[in-house]
């Protein structure tokens, strides 16, 4: 599988083209903006007794846990994705989809859970056939939009607000103030945060 896709670039499929095309060309977006902050933190301090971070080229889990001990022995594993809200699941799936189905290529058969600390809730994902397929087609689009030369042009969407590239978007059509928030940084490091 094509090292160009990451977990995070899977998490804005159907959600913004251009997001993909900027993050997948490593263009950075505003990293202090406060709901990303608030993702990372939450990420990092949720699950402390059974957190521990699996990171390989394009994916870096959350939580990594061990099933009891009578569960199958190869599917002892457990990861999970840590997301402040369920609003974006299908997205979600995909990139856990996609972390299940790259170990599985290396021969671990693990079960993936979203996790949502804030709402006390935890979603089983399983790589379904049905995933599989939607993950193999998301890895397609990825791949397709990175392929072109420019980035899709803007498209005012309701995830814009939140966006860590909204300035790289859209500053024109914001009037700026001396004392703005958006204005203390502009590039930064990754727009890697949690929804
Ligand atoms: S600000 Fe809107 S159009 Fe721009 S990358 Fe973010 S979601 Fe996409």
């Amino acid at each position: 599988m094509d090292q160009i896709v990451t977990g995070t670039l899977m998490s804005y499929v159907g959600i913004c083209d251009r997001k993909i095309w900027l993050a997948g060309h490593a263009i950075e977006g505003y990293r202090d903006h406060e709901l990303l902050a608030l993702g990372r933190l939450l990420a990092e301090s949720a699950y402390p007794r059974e957190r521990k971070e699996l990171a390989l080229p394009g994916m870096k889990v959350d939580v990594l846990r061990r099933r009891p001990a009578d569960a199958d022995e190869d599917e002892a594993l457990v990861i999970g994705e840590v997301k402040r809200s369920p609003r974006a699941q299908h997205a979600q799936r995909l990139q856990l989809g996609y972390y299940l189905l790259r170990l599985r290529e290396a021969g671990l058969h693990v079960r993936g859970e979203l996790r949502y600390p804030e709402q006390r809730r935890v979603e089983p994902v399983e790589l379904t056939p049905e995933l599989e397929q939607a993950v193999r087609s998301a890895i397609a689009r990825v791949e397709e939009l990175l392929a072109q030369p420019q980035p899709p042009p803007p498209v005012r969407i309701a995830a814009c607000a939140n966006c860590a590239y909204f300035e790289f978007c859209w500053v024109s059509e914001e009037p700026a103030t001396a004392d703005s928030p958006r204005r203390r940084t502009r590039s930064a490091a990754s727009a890697d945060g949690k929804r």
